[in-house]
């Protein structure tokens, strides 16, 4: 098999996997404000509700859809979020990971 048509499959493979995991993705099941890793990041699903007072770096402006860890669209309500594998986070979320872009 020559170079050029090598790279075709190989990038023909990856772009259709990534298409599948991308759908797969938007069944994730929701991570949950209770679950024992969203608790020690303090993540919530409305930036509103942070506690301020134990999260002092917190900023209104903040949330998950603008977190270089979010993996969706800033206009997703739903994404995956580098941190939480296979479960999604609110786009108007945030946790005390939060990360600028
Ligand atoms: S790391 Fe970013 S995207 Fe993930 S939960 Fe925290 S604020 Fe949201």
């Amino acid at each position: 098999m020559n170079t050029s048509r090598r790279n075709f499959m190989v990038v023909s493979i990856g772009a259709g996997t990534a298409l599948w995991l991308s759908r797969a993705r938007a069944d994730a099941p929701h991570l949950s404000e209770s679950d024992p890793a969203a608790v020690a990041v303090g993540y919530k699903e409305n930036a509103a509700k942070v506690d301020k007072a134990k999260y002092p770096n917190f900023a209104a402006d903040q949330t998950c859809a603008n977190c270089s860890l979010y993996q969706g669209k800033a206009s997703d309500a739903w994404g995956g979020c580098t941190l939480f594998g296979d479960k999604l986070v609110a786009g108007k979320g945030w946790c005390s990971s939060w990360t600028n872009m």
